[in-house]
Order: C-alpha cells, then sequence, then structure tokens
C-alpha cells in the first residue's frame, strides 16, 4: 500500500483565543469604524499600527483593507501616473501586476534568477525606464537587498517593497520591508496573519505617509492615528489627496493583535516545518532545492523546487502523481492559469516583452504552502512522497 497524505493545504489554524475575545469586545460594544471611538477611547485599529510599526522599526504605519490596496496606494502617494512605467518581477502573483494597473500605470518585468529573487543584472539594464520598483518578494525569496537599493539609489529608482510573503523576514538582521521607501504587507487568510482580508504599509517618509493615510479615507481625521505623521503634515496635502477609501476596521484589527504579538513564534513554527521539508527532499536526482543565503532570516511558510529543463509532460506527471496520494503541487509552467497561480503571459491586461530566462525557471518551479496545521510527521510524510513520485518519473524519463 502506497501511504497516502490526508491533510488539507488550505486549512490555517483558528485564530487565537484572544483574538476572539478582542473581537467578541468589538461586536458587542458596536463601533467597527476605526473613527468611531468615545471620548478618550483610543482605536484597536490605531493600536494595531502602533504595534506593527514598532515590530519592525518603522516610523509610521497605515492598516488597509488589503496588501493590493497598500500597494496601490504608495504608487498612487509615490506620484506614479497613468502610462508612467514601474519595475516589477516576472515572477510574482497577480496582485502586483494588478496594483500597477489599479493606477494605469505600466509593467515593466525583470527576469527571475534560479535562487527564484529579481535578476539584478536585467535590473541594472532597466532601471533607466522608471521611477518606481514595485519588487515583489514571491514566494518569501529575499534579493540581496543592499545590492538592489545601491542600484536603485544611484538610479534614483524608489523601491517599494511586496512583503505579502516575508513578514517576519529579514535580510541581514534588517526586517523585509525596511529597505525600501516602502513596505507592505497582506493579512489575508494565506499569509502570515490571518484577518480575511487586510494589509499594512510602513515607511520613515513623512509625506508619503501623510498621502497614504489620506488616500486610505481618513477625511480630516488623522490626528486619531498613533502611527501617523503630526497634523502639520496634512496641512497642504489634505486639500490635494483625493479619499479613495480603503480603510482597516477595528473588528479585523482586534483579530489582528494578538497575531502581530505571536509572530515570531509562529515563523519559528514555520521554520521547523520548512526544515524537515528541505531535509525529506535533499539529493533526489533530478530535483533542485532553493539553497537559502545565510543573510536571508527566512518565514518558511511555503517551500518550491525545480525540476529544470524537465520536459513539460514529465512536471505533469509528477503533479498529478503527487495529486494522487494527497500531496497538493503548483506548478507555474502551466499554459493557463489555475486557481492562485498564474503568470506573467497570463495578464493579458499588463503585455510583456519576452522573458526567456523567467520562461525557463517558470517552467521548472514548483511550489507548495506549508500551514501550521501540519505536524513534523506530516512533513516527512510529504517529503517522502514527492521524493518517491519524482524519482519514479526521473528513471521513467532517463
Ligand atoms: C497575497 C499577495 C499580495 C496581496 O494580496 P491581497 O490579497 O491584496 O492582500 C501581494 N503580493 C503577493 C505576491 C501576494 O501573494
Amino acid at each position: 500500500m502506497q501511504e497516502v497524505f490526508k491533510g488539507s493545504f488550505t486549512q490555517q489554524e483558528p485564530i487565537p483565543d484572544a483574538g476572539i475575545d478582542a473581537a467578541l469586545a468589538v461586536l458587542r460594544h458596536g463601533r467597527l469604524h476605526r473613527y468611531n471611538t468615545t471620548a478618550g477611547e483610543i482605536s484597536e485599529t490605531a493600536l494595531l499600527e502602533q504595534e506593527f510599526a514598532a515590530s519592525v522599526g518603522a516610523r509610521y504605519c497605515l492598516a488597509v483593507a488589503s496588501g493590493g490596496y497598500a500597494m496601490a496606494t504608495v504608487l498612487r502617494a509615490l506620484g506614479v501616473k497613468p502610462g508612467d512605467k514601474v519595475l516589477s518581477n516576472a515572477f510574482t502573483l497577480a496582485p502586483v501586476p494588478g496594483a500597477i494597473a489599479a493606477v494605469g500605470a505600466v509593467p515593466v518585468y525583470v527576469e527571475v534568477t534560479e535562487s527564484l529573487t529579481i535578476d539584478l543584472e536585467d535590473l541594472a539594464t532597466k532601471l533607466s525606464q522608471a521611477r518606481v520598483l514595485l519588487l515583489s518578494h514571491m514566494r518569501g525569496h529575499l534579493c540581496d537587498m543592499e545590492r538592489l537599493m545601491a542600484l536603485c539609489d544611484d538610479a534614483g529608482v524608489r523601491v517599494v517593497e511586496d512583503c505579502a510573503h516575508t513578514m517576519g523576514a529579514a535580510w541581514k538582521g534588517v526586517p523585509s520591508g525596511r529597505y525600501g521607501a516602502v513596505g507592505c504587507y497582506s493579512c489575508q487568510t494565506y499569509k502570515h496573519v490571518n484577518s480575511g482580508e487586510g494589509g499594512f504599509l510602513v515607511t520613515d517618509d513623512t509625506d508619503l505617509a501623510a498621502r497614504a493615510v489620506m488616500l486610505s479615507g481618513s477625511y480630516m481625521l488623522y490626528e486619531r492615528h498613533l502611527a501617523a505623521p503630526p497634523k502639520e503634515a496634512f496641512e497642504h496635502i489634505r486639500y490635494e489627496t483625493p479619499n479613495i477609501s480603503g480603510r482597516m476596521d477595528n473588528l479585523r484589527a482586534a483579530i489582528l493583535r494578538p497575531q502581530v504579538a505571536d509572530l515570531e513564534t509562529q515563523c519559528a513554527r514555520w521554520n521547523a516545518r520548512y526544515a524537515r521539508l528541505e531535509a525529506g527532499l535533499r539529493d533526489v536526482p533530478g530535483l533542485s532545492l532553493v539553497e537559502r543565503p545565510d543573510e536571508e532570516t527566512i518565514v518558511g511558510s511555503s517551500i518550491q523546487f525545480l525540476l529544470l529543463d524537465w520536459p513539460a509532460e514529465a512536471v505533469r506527471d509528477v503533479i498529478a502523481r503527487c495529486a494522487a496520494r494527497g500531496v497538493e503541487l503548483k506548478w507555474f509552467g502551466a499554459r493557463e492559469p489555475v486557481a492562485f497561480t498564474s503568470r506573467y503571459d497570463s495578464w493579458r491586461y499588463a503585455p510583456s516583452a519576452a522573458m526567456p530566462a523567467t520562461d525557463r525557471i517558470l517552467a521548472g518551479v514548483v511550489d507548495m504552502r506549508v500551514p501550521l496545521t501540519f505536524s513534523l510527521e506530516d512533513c516527512d510524510q510529504i517529503a517522502r512522497i514527492i521524493r518517491a513520485e519524482v524519482g519514479a518519473v526521473f528513471q521513467k524519463a532517463a
């Protein structure tokens, strides 16, 4: 009998009791809107922003309706206009080109390396085309952030970090989201904290933070924030910045506060699972793991491996055989977008030049979610199944 994995790849853990209790308190008083406070009361949303800013060492933090909203708001606050070009990763997910499209701008894609990070050589050749890079730390992989910042600073390109997969991660000890001008995060169910939907942006830039607060729909109530610039920063921009509502509400903030406080513990639990999967997938002929550099503090909420230069049918065969044994793998080489997985050439609203290096990687990259509901033994079993099926297909092909 072949072993079959019985767990669910999409089941997250329940909301912690502290979050449930806080959410019930908000429901009982009924003041869900972030600016609906009684005299002297500080909203859950304002407290959440203060706590998240402190956790990454940022001056300012704004909580918003989604990660995609955070990114589009930042692009708007940076003055990106319809028709402007914005640099971004060819290997990422749909909310990234979507945020660029939301402001009428046009993505210029940068190739991906075998380390699954942005190709800095290719980036260097394209920097003169844009004022902004929307850098996606796709699947949690961080590039050499010091080199990237040096390149972008020299070219006068502002860096916006998409940290949807790197909340809690760091490069040389500096939290992801703190190298660029702004860091954007997602609190969607499949990310590192879960309020269903939600997002953050963090920055030290006073003007940018003030514009983002106004854009998010603060009306003239920005003084009720704890992690926003002082009121002088709003003096002029409050007349010229449109209200494009995308606020966080107190119910979601109440659910998130205990999760932000607990993030480090959760990251360690993800990494324990990642380590077991990685160990179980070592030295499989034909399969390359993505080696993680010493400078990187990872959060192993997903794992990727490459079946590099395999024929498409063989990769498809591996995915199907693993699926038959309960192991859900995602493949970026499929021609048609499936569920959450799509690729740069499926985003027809943002057409791209040919990306040969990226095409080669996408044809071989296999991705797997690692929810915290998996036990360490589950991870061992999943690795055994992948190992066996990759081995069987590889042997057949040889
Ligand atoms: C999830 C995600 C986002 C943000 O998504 P929202 O659903 O808008 O919160 C941004 N970038 C990537 C790569 C993502 O996977």
